[in-house]
């Protein structure tokens, strides 16, 4: 059923699905049509009031819109399909960008808030170096129903190129009033290393002037048989981009760091591959994370098709997967930095609430996001 879900979410090919229960039908239409650039240009050229609702101020300040309101959205939509996020679902696969003019016009309109003090936080979007990053054969027949663009290998038809957005970069830290422009949103590394003409100085860029001392990747685990039920990348691209980020650091003298994003019991890890991980991050990453988050399952993900049935929704094949909160605690405890008791870990983690998002992503709950 899921897959029949996911293979009708291209707004190109899908076609409206029914399910009958008892004497009534549920129905799931096609998606809208992905927006075009002058549709999205537009969008962001309204008046906003980067605020909250004056409604909510009694209630005091919301912490998460320091980190938003200026910000910048790029594009939408991620072709990263990683199994646990449901941005392919939400957003689609296809992704849409902004015309650099509209970007440069919103970050000129920045400027002159009264409460901008020449940062902007993040340009980006899902996936920040998707960014004028498309497939012509998805935009004119939709996205392969059998393929992913990125996994296991990325499609040898999408034409990775990164000059649009250095180009961007270029100009916008270049405005009058601004300071800094940070990219916070993550960094595919497998296309900036597949880019073979301008990836080297897409990141020489970020590296020299839009990273806030940390720059976010997400390589998820590090076990192949994880990262294969997640849809990620193997370790291979990670330490080749990890080489390359220190050494363009280096050579910039700059002080500054990668932070890896992991997760810890996600259907197919057990105390065996978390170890594998430990050892990865211990000997390779050489640090102990601070960035772990213990699965939660989203609806609307293959992940989530994973935890319940305990099968691989590819192959049928029995997986296994920890449902125990206090073996999935010590999943995280095995690799993360040890914090509060493990009490209250465990009674956080009965609280959290899983799907509870940040801004426009439904990605896993990070807590410094
Ligand atoms: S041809 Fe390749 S890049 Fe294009 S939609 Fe299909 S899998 Fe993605």
């Amino acid at each position: 059923m899921y897959h029949l879900f996911y293979q009708n979410n291209d707004p190109i090919t899908a076609k409206g699905l029914t399910q009958q229960k008892g004497d009534r039908f549920l129905v799931q239409n096609p998606p809208a049509l992905t927006l075009t650039q002058p549709q999205l240009d537009k969008i962001y050229s309204l008046n906003y009031e980067r605020d909250q609702h004056p409604y909510y101020e009694k209630q005091g300040s919301v912490k998460a819109l320091e980190t938003i309101r200026f910000s910048i959205p790029t594009h939408r939509g991620c072709y990263g399909e990683c199994n646990f996020c449901a941005i392919a679902v939400h957003e689609g696969r296809t992704v849409a960008s902004r015309s650099q003019t509209s970007i440069l016009s919103e970050a000129q309109a920045i400027t002159k808030h009264p409460k901008f003090k020449g940062i902007i936080n993040d340009l980006g979007g899902p996936t920040a170096n998707m960014y004028a990053i498309e497939c012509a054969k998805k935009l004119h027949n939709g996205a392969c129903v059998d393929n992913r663009c990125l996994f296991p290998e990325i499609c040898p038809v999408l034409k990775i190129d990164h000059t649009n957005q250095l180009d961007l970069l270029t100009k916008i830290r270049q405005i009058p009033g601004i300071k800094k422009v940070f990219v916070g949103s993550g960094i595919r590394y497998d296309m900036v290393l597949a880019d073979k003409q301008s990836g080297l100085a897409y990141l020489k860029e970020i590296v020299a002037h839009h990273t806030s001392g940390q720059l976010k990747v997400a390589p998820e685990h590090a076990d192949p048989y994880v990262l294969k039920m997640m849809g990620k990348p193997t370790v291979g691209s990670l330490l080749k981009f990890k080489k390359m980020f220190e050494k363009l650091t280096y050579e910039a003298g700059k002080d500054q760091y990668l932070t890896y994003y992991l997760i810890a019991a996600y259907p197919g890890s057990s105390d065996r591959e978390m170890k594998q991980l430990k050892e990865f991050v211990t000997n390779k990453l050489r640090l102990t994370p601070e960035q772990v988050q213990i699965f939660t399952p989203t609806p609307s993900t293959y992940a989530s098709v994973m935890y319940y049935t305990e099968q691989d929704p590819f192959t049928g094949e029995t997986i296994f997967v920890e449902k125990n909160i206090t073996q999935k605690v010590a999943q995280k405890e095995m690799i993360a930095k040890p914090t509060a008791n493990s009490a209250n870990k465990v009674e956080n983690v009965r609280t959290s609430n899983p799907s509870r998002g940040y801004a426009n992503k439904t990605r896993p709950q990070r807590s410094s996001r």
